[in-house]
């Protein structure tokens, strides 16, 4: 495969998709369940509300298509028996079973998996279960398939949280917030400056919240798939060694600050069990995680 996204604009495309990074209105507001072991599914912003799911999927499933189709003009979308795909999506199938405990309508959601050949180290998924990996991503950092695993549930956590519904929704609400103030206050131009800012949020990164929620929740996802959760560990300290040469765009669109392998570590004893209960082992009889970079340790 060729290389389609060699430069920047890619990074444009790819901060709005991660906007649409998000998935379709739960019918029900999933109030705090409380589960036996695990994570605590909390609650979503109501504010995502004012905007429909089927907008917002709709939106996506065309960015989606359109990134296809591109791709594969250029030769860059790894055909279906691209060893690298069938790996892909051999984690995602073992993933998307424990999807709806995060968002019940998963369970409608048409997954799809596709790999595009790219130096980007990147990877989304969209409403409605649209995932794509960049071989930038699995090449550059040598992912091992638990390392995939957080990947990908960090991904599938955001659309399954709804973090990009809410990202529009926000926009939504300040443009109607804006043109209030302007009709009001006959501030025609200062509102129309605030309305075209709102729209740019829609490109903006997640919150530090929501890159938390999605660790997190993806962290368990990936348990109780079967995935070691220390991996979660060993895939940020790989990213931390190739962010000092050029930040990966996945960072860009990441933001968590530094202390994100702490925050993963702290969760880990709520989800080490979930792992072991796949193994049929007890967490103390489980063997260290080791990743396939010697130096880099899950644990210290
Ligand atoms: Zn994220």
């Amino acid at each position: 495969m060729r290389n389609a996204f060699p430069g920047r604009p890619l990074i444009c495309l790819l901060a709005g998709m991660c906007l649409f990074v998000t998935g379709p209105s739960a019918a029900e507001e999933p109030v705090k369940q409380k589960t036996e072991d695990g994570i605590e599914v909390g609650k979503m912003s109501a504010l995502r509300k004012i905007v429909p799911s089927e907008y917002v999927e709709a939106q996506a499933l065309e960015q989606y298509n359109g990134l296809k189709q591109q791709a594969q003009q250029q030769g860059a979308l790894a055909p279906d028996n691209d060893p690298q795909l069938k790996r892909l999506r051999g984690v995602a199938q073992r993933l998307v079973p424990h999807a709806a405990r995060w968002n019940p309508e998963a369970a409608q959601w048409q997954w799809e998996v596709n790999l595009i050949g790219s130096k980007q180290l990147n990877a989304f998924c969209m409403p409605g279960g649209k995932i794509a990996f960049f071989t930038g991503l699995i090449d550059g950092l040598k992912l091992t398939d638990d390392e995939i695993a957080m990947v990908m549930g960090h991904e599938m956590a955001h659309a399954l949280r709804e973090h990009g519904r809410n990202r529009v929704a926000k926009g939504t609400a300040l443009k109607l917030g804006a043109s209030v103030a302007s009709s009001l206050f006959g501030l025609k131009d200062v509102g129309q400056t605030v309305v075209n800012q709102g729209a740019q949020l829609m490109f903006l990164k997640f919150s530090r919240d929501d890159e938390i929620e999605a660790d997190v929740a993806g962290l368990d996802l990936a348990a109780r798939a079967g995935y070691d959760p220390r991996a979660g560990v060993t895939l940020w300290k790989k990213m931390a060694i190739v962010s000092k040469g050029a930040p990966p765009q996945w960072l860009s669109t990441h933001p968590a600050g530094t202390n994100r392998i702490a925050q993963i570590r702290s969760r880990l004893p709520q989800v080490m069990p979930l792992y072991a209960r796949t193994r049929n082992t007890a967490v103390n009889k489980l063997p260290p995680y080791r990743t396939n970079v010697p130096q880099i340790a899950a644990v210290e």
